[in-house]
């Protein structure tokens, strides 16, 4: 806790921050403390999700953060490449997080994984950021009902947080047509069926000949962001990367 501003510990006082994971109060010398993600987990989430990022891709054999693997799906719809931080398990780190972003809308956690993405999005799309005007980072909105209970969008402020990182400009493409059921409640087909009539290009978009990073929280079985993709490269996108922070055990081809 050695030269903690004045400021930061005002933070402290007012925000009485808990570890986004476990919601454990953070102790003052772990939340002003200088190591990344000291003000979003506490010292023992913050290895498990770097254990987490680091444990290996059972398909390519790579840490996670470096697996560059993406369901076919997507590959199939356009997707030219998918980074994710981890696996998502319901009491991982990093499904914990994703879990609290649903009900919360905890800038500090978003900004947080978002700047673990970036990275990898600077080596995968490297030529595109050259020309960061040519990229626009988007993602899939929530289900409106979902929106409105909870008054944010855990998937755009992940974008917001992933395109400040980059210095790409982040903006909505795509909207919900409101004529779909949840994801959740269907299976196999059904969902794929169900996606494709959920998204509609967001008025306004124009993706044609722009490099577009599409984000969402989660991937499962990818027919969500497959629709997503579709969308957005038969409106012109260029090329269409998909960014999550977890992807499900069993979907990652
Ligand atoms: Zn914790
Ligand atoms: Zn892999």
């Amino acid at each position: 806790m050695k030269q903690v501003s004045v400021g930061r510990f005002l933070w402290y006082l007012f925000a009485v921050p808990h570890c986004a994971a476990c919601r454990k109060l953070l102790a003052p010398q772990d939340a002003l403390g200088r190591y990344a993600g000291c003000d979003v987990l506490c010292p023992n989430c913050r290895a498990n999700w770097e254990n987490e990022k680091l444990a290996l891709c059972s398909v390519c054999g790579e840490a996670h953060i470096d697996c560059r693997c993406m369901p076919e799906v997507l590959r199939q719809a356009g997707a030219e490449g998918m980074i994710h931080l981890g696996e998502y398990r319901a009491d991982s780190a990093i499904g914990r997080t994703v879990l609290r972003l649903k009900d919360t809308a905890l800038h500090r956690a978003a900004n947080f994984a978002a700047a673990q993405l970036a990275p990898a999005f600077r080596r995968l799309c490297a030529d595109a950021l050259r020309r960061p005007e040519q990229v626009i980072v988007t993602y899939l909105p929530c289900r409106i009902d979902a929106r409105r209970k909870c008054g944010h969008d855990q998937a755009e402020l992940i974008a917001r947080a992933l395109a400040h990182h980059l210095g790409a400009k982040c903006m909505p493409m795509l909207q919900r047509t409101g004529g779909a059921a949840p994801q959740k409640s269907l299976s196999g087909s059904a969902r794929k069926e169900n996606a494709q009539k959920a998204f509609m290009l967001a008025h306004h978009a124009e993706p044609a000949g722009k490099t577009v990073i599409l984000v969402d929280d989660v991937i499962t079985t990818g027919s969500t962001m497959e629709a997503g993709v579709r969308i957005l490269r038969e409106a012109g996108a260029a090329a269409v990367f998909c960014a999550v922070l977890g992807v499900t055990a069993e979907k990652k081809r």
